[in-house]
């Protein structure tokens, strides 16, 4: 039979409420200082904390319940004979409910320029203290950390005057993913105060659900959405939708691709992506001729796919947008005429992202779940070196040097083994994930000269993201009329690829870097 509840809670949602009910149930109530107080004033009556330990709350309320007659009420176990006869020795009455939620230390380290004496404050020991006494013993004690369960309790203590076995074994596993993933963020927090960049010997990121999706990555798997505990700035996870139906998981995956290709760009550019590879890339000095060199460098797989754009998109871009069938736009904003143009078709899905070319911090993790592990590595925000090479006879022109670097920007975010052409910063052909580099090299070659026809490579760039294993890539290359080629370098036949390069008079750069990406 529910005959003691204890109760200090942080968010105070429909408390008054719940107190009350159970009062009128025949439960007495015990409570610590703001609970006790917001309680009485709702007329709830109420047995202080310090009643029950005999000793003040004391040091700002760092210790306010932490007391054996507390924590021997919450773990004597009812069927243990010695256990019931010491508490009735020590004179402590056992406590049937403990209902607690703790100090608001995620919200505390979310506000802007917080400090970092206020998140230690908002440490909660106490409550996590109980939470762990009550769910150790869940067998004789129901716990409740989540406001939305005390109408099942009150239901039930209703109906049967206690909480049944079933509900309190859930109330305690809820308890303890509740606990565990309070420490962690607490353990993250810290990491980040003391800007660690070693890997931790245990992996404790926070990730809470921001929705459960119709299914993964094919219809007959169960799929959810969660989302990073920490600064998201710039982050999908942040973007707001104002149109459309609800991200699918590929959707989500194939924007998350294109945006981290997109930050790589400080001018107005549009990204294009499909299956998280980059089909078009445009830079130019207006996001709409930005948007015209992605859609021209793949009309065809642009076609129900991703697109992201670092500038505000104005109507004329809304309407070349429109004349095909695109998934997805992502971009920081839309004038209010070029959204009314995107919201006539049903199927799009509009977003916008605030802080859309942020970066992660260096200090984040990328992750990659293996069977039975995770691999973990920092992000990877490198470009280039501060220093790269021309290894050939011929040197590059300035702007042939621009075209490389953008053909580099695009092939970091390019599945390995990846290839792509640019000029005069706009994609021309893309070849990734494939097994070996010539294939990947033809595929991009095949790609421009389908697009754009044969002549469109003459002078035009070609970027590798790992060395060129032979000289098949650059005969290939030079068959197609590219004039030049940026690579990291590090084979043992780079001689042979150098020498190829002279006899054809293409200009190639080693970067000394690489950039896989699987
Ligand atoms: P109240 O508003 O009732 O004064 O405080 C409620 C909060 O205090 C709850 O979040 C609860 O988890 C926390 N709490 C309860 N006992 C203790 C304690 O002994 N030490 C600390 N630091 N927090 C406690």
């Amino acid at each position: 039979m529910m005959k003691r509840a204890l109760i200090s809670v942080s968010d105070k949602t429909g408390i008054v409420e719940f107190a009350k009910q159970l009062v009128d149930l025949g439960v007495e109530i015990i409570s610590t200082g703001g609970t006790a107080k917001k309680l009485t004033e709702a007329g709830v009556d109420v047995i202080g904390i310090s009643d029950v330990t005999g000793f003040p709350e004391c040091l700002d309320g760092r210790v306010k319940t932490l007391h054996p007659n507390i924590h021997a009420g919450l773990l004597a176990m009812r069927s243990n004979d010695k256990h019931m006869q010491q508490l009735e020795e020590l004179q402590i009455t056992p406590i049937d409910l403990v209902v607690v939620n703790l100090y608001p230390f995620k919200q505390t380290i979310l506000k802007e320029d917080v400090t970092r004496e206020e998140a230690i404050e908002n440490i909660d020991i106490g409550g996590p203290t109980m939470l762990r006494s009550a769910a150790k013993n869940f067998q004789d004690v129901a716990v409740v950390v989540d406001p939305e369960d005390y109408h099942t309790v009150l239901e039930e203590v209703a109906a049967h005057q206690q909480v049944s076995d079933e509900t309190k074994f859930y109330l305690c596993s809820k308890v303890f993913e509740h606990t565990a993933h309070y420490d962690t963020l607490i353990a993250h927090y810290m990491r980040e105060q003391r800007q660690a960049t070693d890997l931790p010997e245990v992996m404790s990121m926070s990730f809470e659900k921001v929705q459960d999706m119709r299914y993964g990555e094919n219809p007959h798997q169960k799929a959810a959405f969660y989302k990073e505990v920490s600064n998201t700035k710039g982050c999908l996870t942040n973007a707001e939708q104002l149109h459309g139906k609800a991200l699918s998981f590929n959707n989500i995956n194939d924007t998350n691709g294109a945006l981290e290709l997109l930050k790589e760009f400080d001018e107005p550019t549009v990204v294009a992506c499909k299956h998280a590879n980059p089909c078009g890339v445009g830079s130019a000095d207006s996001i709409y001729d930005a948007y015209v060199k992605a859609y021209k460098a793949d009309p065809v797989s642009i076609y129900g796919g991703i697109v992201v754009a670092n500038r505000e998109i104005d109507a004329p871009t809304a309407e070349e947008i429109n004349k095909i069938f695109v998934e997805i736009v992502v971009a920081p904003s839309y004038t209010q005429d070029a959204l009314a143009i995107l919201k006539k078709k049903k199927n799009i899905r509009v977003l916008t992202l605030d802080n859309i070319m942020q970066k992660q911090p260096d200090t984040a993790y990328d992750l990659k779940k293996v069977s039975g592990g995770l691999l973990v590595q920092t992000v990877n925000h490198a470009l280039l070196p501060e220093h790269i090479e021309v290894v050939t006879k011929t040197q590059p022109t300035k702007e042939q040097m621009e075209d490389l670097k953008f053909a580099w920007k695009v092939v970091k975010h390019v599945k390995s083994n990846g290839i792509a052409i640019g000029k005069d910063k706009m994609s021309m052909g893309v070849g990734p994930g494939q097994v070996n580099r010539i294939w990947a090299c033809k595929q991009a070659i095949d790609h421009a000269v389908e697009h754009l026809g044969e002549d469109a490579l003459k002078g035009a760039s070609l970027a590798s993201d790992a060395f060129f294993p032979f000289t098949d890539c650059v005969e290939e290359a030079a068959k197609a009329g590219i004039s030049c080629i940026i690579q990291p370098g590090g084979s043992i036949r780079d001689k042979a690829s150098i020498e190829a390069c002279d006899k054809h008079g293409i200009a190639m750069v080693f970067t000394g870097m690489r950039h896989f990406k699987h």
